[in-house]
């Protein structure tokens, strides 16, 4: 099982990434969590642009990304694809619907997802789980919990990335399997959500 989770920045994906991780972990499966931008040098060299240290035009950001993604999938050490081979169930803290996102803020969203099909047609998710908070919420637990706001984070940008992800949702709805939970709750409620969908997704 191939599980993706998404959300604007202070959405609270981290923390459910974990709580799944766990959950999962507690019912006996074999999980693989891991996140994007990864740590691999394409990943760190994305930190360093989106932190404003080195400069690159967007469409430049938005191939680094899918190289990055690439790398995520296919590296032959620790590679999406080898852990779902080897029984892992995987979850990632953001992939292909991010790209829509993030870099759909600047590009078209034709050209985004045009640009990430190399990476999409490898591998879709099972699942798609959008963690979906308010952006005025999320923007507190942002300046609440952060000292350093990065590229995106000002309420402006996060609605427009919100938007963006409503975009590429209604696009691609008809070969992705995506499914909303209100974030906008509790981290326990939100979990709980979570699991059922992902429950769901391993009776089938
Ligand atoms: O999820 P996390 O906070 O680690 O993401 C790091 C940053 O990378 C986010 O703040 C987001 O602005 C940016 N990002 C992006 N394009 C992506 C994925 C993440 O701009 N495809």
């Amino acid at each position: 099982l191939f599980i993706a989770l998404e959300g604007i920045d202070g959405s609270g994906k981290s923390t459910q990434t974990k709580l799944l991780t766990e959950q999962l972990t507690s019912q006996g499966h074999k999980v693989y969590s891991t996140f994007e931008p990864t740590d691999n040098p394409i990943g760190k060299l994305i930190r360093n642009i989106l932190k404003g240290n080195t400069k690159a035009d967007h469409r430049i950001i938005a191939g680094l990304f899918v190289a990055d993604r690439l790398d995520h999938l296919l590296n032959e050490e620790n590679g999406i694809v080898k852990k779902l081979e080897e029984g892992f169930t995987v979850i990632t803290d953001r992939y292909c619907f991010s790209s829509y996102a993030y870099q759909g803020t600047h590009m078209s969203m034709d050209w985004v997802i045009q640009a990430n099909s190399m990476s999409a047609d490898i591998l879709r998710p099972d699942i798609n789980i959008f963690i979906d908070v308010a952006p005025e919420t999320s923007i507190q637990r942002l300046h609440a919990n952060r000292d350093n706001i990065e590229l995106f984070e000002t309420l402006d940008n996060l609605k427009l990335v919100r938007a963006k992800y409503m975009e590429a949702f209604e696009k691609l709805k008809a070969v992705e399997h995506i499914v909303i939970v209100d974030g906008n709750r509790s981290p326990d409620l939100i979990a709980k959500d979570i699991w059922q969908q992902v429950q769901s997704m391993m009776v089938q």
